[in-house]
Parts: structure tokens; sequence; C-alpha cells
């Protein structure tokens, strides 16, 4: 069945109105109609098989038939520190990452990104990646959306995370003593991993010592220099692996994992 997103579920006598963007794409993209049910799904997580009694121009009434059960959440929450690449490869990312579970994305210049956004640009940009997010969040039926932003410069980021408590690492595919597997396998699933993945040109030297001195370990994917890209979803994709919900097995270890918004 398919699913639709809006902000609240508030009924009256279990009918609700459903307005704006998602009733226009309901009936007239869809073209959905009286008597069709589809399942809503609110940004607090609430969701409900709902059947369709009325349409009208801009708005459309349902009742809410059936609650849902609440997509169980990944025991660890993920936070990517995302150079700034072109704009399909940060597309790719978004929309990757957030299939894969990723809790927070922050895009970040650096000394070696070539893509400069200022102004009206980056909030477009923020504003694109947030629907990117949310679509992916649709399609992979999550609970919340990733939160996207702000975009900053890498020392900002750097500060802003010294006092996160986390497995905090740096991707370097320079690093040749450390590697990611060995680092999330070392020590045991914590509640929260930060990971920060450069530009095409990489991090210089400097970038990796300052992501040090905050606490970040540098960390290697193995022999093949892979695209900023393929880094930032297959570093998501392992941490869900060793430490979160790539299984059907629900974790056996306890701590809580920290509320969703
Ligand atoms: N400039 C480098 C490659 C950068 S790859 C060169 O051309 O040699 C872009 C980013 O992906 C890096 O900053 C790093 O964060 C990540 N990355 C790619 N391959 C990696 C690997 N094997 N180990 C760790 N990080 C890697």
């Amino acid at each position: 069945m398919r699913r639709f997103f809006i902000e609240e579920i508030r009924a009256i006598d279990r009918i609700c109105t459903i307005k704006g963007a998602e009733a226009r794409h309901i009936t007239r993209v869809l073209r959905m109609g009286k008597g069709d049910r589809f399942i809503l799904v609110d940004s607090k997580g609430a969701r409900f098989q709902v059947l369709i009694e009325s349409t009208q121009r801009k708005e459309i009434l349902v009742t809410l038939e059936e609650p849902l059960p609440i997509p169980s959440q990944s025991p660890v929450e993920i936070t990517l520190c995302q150079a700034l690449l072109k704009s399909q490869a940060m597309d790719y990312v978004v929309q990757k990452t957030s299939e894969l579970g990723v809790d927070r994305l922050f895009p970040f210049f650096s000394e070696r990104t070539v893509v400069r956004l200022d102004g009206d640009k980056s909030a477009n940009k923020l504003r694109r990646w947030s629907e990117i997010s949310l679509s992916a969040t649709k399609q992979s039926d999550r609970l919340v959306p990733a939160e996207i932003g702000p975009l900053s410069s890498f020392e900002t980021l750097i500060t802003q995370m010294k006092e996160e408590d986390a497995l905090k690492v740096i991707l370097w595919e320079e690093e040749g003593a450390k590697d990611l597997k060995g680092l999330l396998r070392a020590s045991s699933p914590e509640g929260k991993f930060i990971g920060i993945v450069g530009p095409e040109g990489g991090f210089s030297n400097e970038e990796i010592q300052i992501a040090g001195e905050a606490g970040f370990i540098s960390a290697s994917l193995g022999y093949r220099i892979l695209r900023s890209e393929t880094a930032a979803v297959t570093m998501v994709a392992i941490v869900q692996y060793e430490w979160g919900d790539l299984s059907l097995n629900k974790p056996n270890y306890n701590h809580t994992r920290p509320e969703s918004p």
C-alpha cells in the first residue's frame, strides 16, 4: 500500500483532513479517490491505514481505519559529515545514506573542495537535500528523515563535534594502521557514530591532524581508493552492519538510543 506523509495526524471522529502538496499528489498525480486506501504517516512516527471518504480541489478527507506499528529504529545514531561534492554525487550520497538510515548529515567545505556554495545557493541546496532525504525516508519506510545541515567549514564542523561523545572517525585513504572494520569490532557497540568523508581531492595532512585533536580517529576502508560518494555509502552500510540493524536479528546489547526528534 502507498505511504504518504503529513506533519501531524489529527482527527475528529476518526476523520482527518489532508491538504497541500500531498493532497494534490494523491488526487491529481495518482488519481486516487473515494474508496481507495493508503498509509498515512506523520513526522512523529504515528501511522494509520486510511480510507478516502471524499476528495475536493485542495483537500482530502480520510477515515483513520487502523493504527499500524511504528517501524523499529536502528540502535545506533549515525552522523555523516560529508565534504561538498558536485551536484549529482551529493544527491546520491544524501539519497543512499538516507535509505541506509543516516540520522544527521552535515555538509562541509574544506581545503580541497572544489564546489563552493554561498548565500541563496546553499539555502536552496539544503532544501533540495532535505527533500531527497524525505523521499528516501518514505521509500525505505523509515521513521523520520535525516537532519540535514547546516553547511559549514571543516574547522567549524570540527569545533562543533569536539564535545560530542561518540566513536568519531575520519576516513583517510593514507591511514596505514587502523581500519573501520577493526575500530568497530574493537569497541563494544555504542549509541553513536560520527564519520567524516573527504572531497574528491582528499584531506590535507593538517586537516587530519586538526580532526585528530578533536577526537577523530583516522581510518582506512582498505587498499582501493574509493570515490567520496562510494566511501560515504560504504561507511554507513558498514556501521549499520556491525553496530546497527542491517539484519533481521534484534541487536542483543542494551543501550538507550538518543530520542528521535
Ligand atoms: N585525493 C585522493 C582520494 C580521495 S577519495 C586521491 O586521489 O588519491 C575521497 C574521500 O573518500 C577521502 O577523503 C576519504 O575520506 C574517502 N576514501 C576513499 N577511499 C578510501 C579508503 N580506501 N580508505 C579511507 N577513506 C577513503
